[in-house]
């Protein structure tokens, strides 16, 4: 596995594994990986030979307010783990090979995503769109690989490849949970013993919602009135939202069908977490 952090090293890497003829995979991170982050790296092994990870925080997404400075970096463990899910190529860049002088066009999404994510964090997106198509135009990919765990975020990424006619196929895996249903996420770290016990209601109150409209209830003030029940069993949660929404634009529907997203978001302390199950998915087991 080779580790390159300037654009001509990283291009350089590329233009051999394609001259090769290999196919390119890529996985775009922002390091603190764990066991979902490594799934997606295995997910791009299956389909290519060349699997490129990328690790950067990209300062673009956070607003001042947030947590870039505390975001966890663990590189070497990171570069460990990532060896051993076949990375062949991993992208380490500073803040200063990323963007080196100031910046005059950006990737901004139209208004229709100023919705749940969007509205709590202004710019977030813009910040998401723009590094990952300069990442895109960088690495050049074949396939690239996204969670979905960050929905929102799979859903713009699949809009700029359509709108911008970028030249990649994507393909969106599935959430690792921890074993009560926890998503895994790389904030997860900042939680302590009780918080930690505390956020397991997220995901349970995703399978109260979807074990309610497998029973054939699809009014989504009852499935929702439910959700919430479940999330207000846990003082120290507080619901930023609580929703279901159709699989194409993110839209509240009224009435759910299978393919539509549950989509939670809550803070357990100073910790922000997401997560969504799409209805008729099979219900993540919790122990
Ligand atoms: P991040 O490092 O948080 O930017 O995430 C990098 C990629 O990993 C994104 O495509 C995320 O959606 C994905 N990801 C994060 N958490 C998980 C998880 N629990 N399961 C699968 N993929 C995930």
């Amino acid at each position: 596995m080779q580790v390159v952090r300037d654009v001509a090293s990283l291009r350089g890497a590329v233009a051999s594994a394609r001259a090769r003829g290999e196919r390119i995979g890529f996985v775009p991170t922002m390091g603190a990986l764990h066991a979902g982050h490594l799934s997606l790296i295995e997910r791009a092994r299956a389909q290519c030979t060349c699997v490129v990870l990328s690790i950067f925080v990209n300062p673009l997404q956070f607003a001042p307010t947030e947590d870039l400075a505390q975001y966890p970096r663990t590189e070497q463990a990171d570069l460990a783990a990532a060896a051993t899910c076949g990375a062949t190529l991993v992208f380490v860049p500073g803040v200063e090979v990323m963007y080196p002088g100031a910046r005059v066009v950006s990737v901004v999404p139209e208004r229709i995503a100023d919705r749940w994510e969007g509205a709590i964090r202004p710019g977030h997106f813009a910040g998401v769109l723009t590094v990952v198509t300069k990442l895109f135009n960088l690495v050049q990919p074949d396939i690239a690989v996204f969670g979905q765990k960050d929905l929102q975020q799979a859903t713009l990424i699949r809009a700029l490849v359509r709108d911008l006619d970028v030249p990649v196929t994507l393909d969106i895996a599935p959430i690792i949970r921890e074993v009560d249903g926890l998503a895994l996420s790389s904030r997860n770290r900042f939680l302590d013993g009780d918080a930690r016990r505390a956020a397991g209601v997220l995901s349970q109150s995703l399978v109260t919602i979807a074990a309610r409209f497998a029973t054939g209830t699809a009014d989504v003030r009852a499935l929702i009135a439910d959700g919430d029940a479940r999330l207000r069993t846990e003082s120290s949660v507080h619901a930023d939202y609580l929703s279901i929404v159709d699989p194409i634009g993110l839209a509240p529907v009224r009435s759910a069908s299978v393919g539509d997203f549950v989509i939670v978001a809550a803070r357990v302390g100073a910790t922000r977490l997401l997560d969504n199950h799409r209805l008729g998915d099979p219900l993540p087991l919790l122990s």
